[in-house]
């Protein structure tokens, strides 16, 4: 059936890719993708061998265009990412925007998401999280993203480039209240995989304690803000008083 298929593809452990998935590219007319290089030695993982378009944050309309008029002539083409799931964090959304736009099929093949995977296995109790991905690089606006954070209760979820997560957590520490868990979820389902939960006051000590902590990707989790009971517990507290004086 002709259609966009946006499939998601491993973030680490090649095995991460499903049945479905494999189908897909092995029928495709053609396969949009972040960076051929990548893609092609992702196919070849799998014996497939296919016409590869570079799509890119800066060339997505133009590519999104010569796939339209592809589309319409009934063919099947896929839109993968480096890694996980496209136009999360990643190129694609535009191309899937006018493809829509254009009336015609968009299909999703759920696979692998980093921020889906940390928060799997993050023991983190909550029914809510909010995708914050990216903070911003520039110290102020960074600042000013985590503050406008810091009173949510769902768990937070940021992405972060492998050279910049000290700064990162150091902003995040002290943006927060320092009681917060922070999970460190590092290189997700590959050789040196690490899942850390910690305080956010202990956060800058386990990233300083082993150099290779300094590399590899990174899902960042921290726990929604604390419940305001406080007050709420110190009335519960002089009622409990109260009480104990009258039964003594
Ligand atoms: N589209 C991808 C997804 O579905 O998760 C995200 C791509 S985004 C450009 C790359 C970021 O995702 C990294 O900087 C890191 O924060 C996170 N990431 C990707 N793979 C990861 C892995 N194996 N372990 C931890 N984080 C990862």
């Amino acid at each position: 059936e002709s259609a966009l298929y946006v499939v998601a593809t491993p973030i680490g452990n090649a095995g991460d890719i499903t049945l479905r998935a494999i189908n897909v590219l092995s029928i495709a007319d053609a396969i949009a993708c972040e960076d051929t290089r990548n893609t092609a030695h992702l196919l070849t993982r799998y014996g497939l061998s296919k016409e590869l378009i570079a799509a890119h944050e800066h060339n997505e309309r133009e590519v999104a265009t010569r796939l339209i008029a592809r589309l319409r002539a009934g063919q099947r083409i896929a839109l993968v990412s480096d890694a996980g799931t496209p136009a999360v964090s990643d190129p694609g959304a535009r191309i899937v925007d006018a493809v829509r736009e254009a009336g015609l099929r968009v299909l999703p093949l759920p696979g692998a998401s980093a921020a889906v995977s940390a928060l799997s296995a993050s023991g983190l109790v909550n029914d809510h999280f909010y995708f914050a991905g990216f903070l911003p690089s520039r110290t102020k606006q960074r600042e000013s993203a985590l503050a406008a954070l810091r009173g949510m209760a769902a768990t937070l979820v940021f992405y972060e480039a492998p050279h910049r997560i000290t700064e990162t957590v150091d902003a995040i520490a002290a943006a927060f209240e320092p009681t917060r868990q922070i999970v460190f979820a590092r290189e997700l389902t590959k050789l040196f995989e690490e899942i850390h939960r910690c305080t956010l006051q202990d956060a800058a000590a386990w990233l300083a304690a082993d150099a290779h902590r300094q590399k590899g990707e990174y899902v960042i989790l921290v726990s929604g803000a604390p419940v305001a009971n406080d007050v709420d517990d110190a009335e519960a507290e002089r009622i409990l008083a109260i009480l104990l004086e009258e039964c003594s």
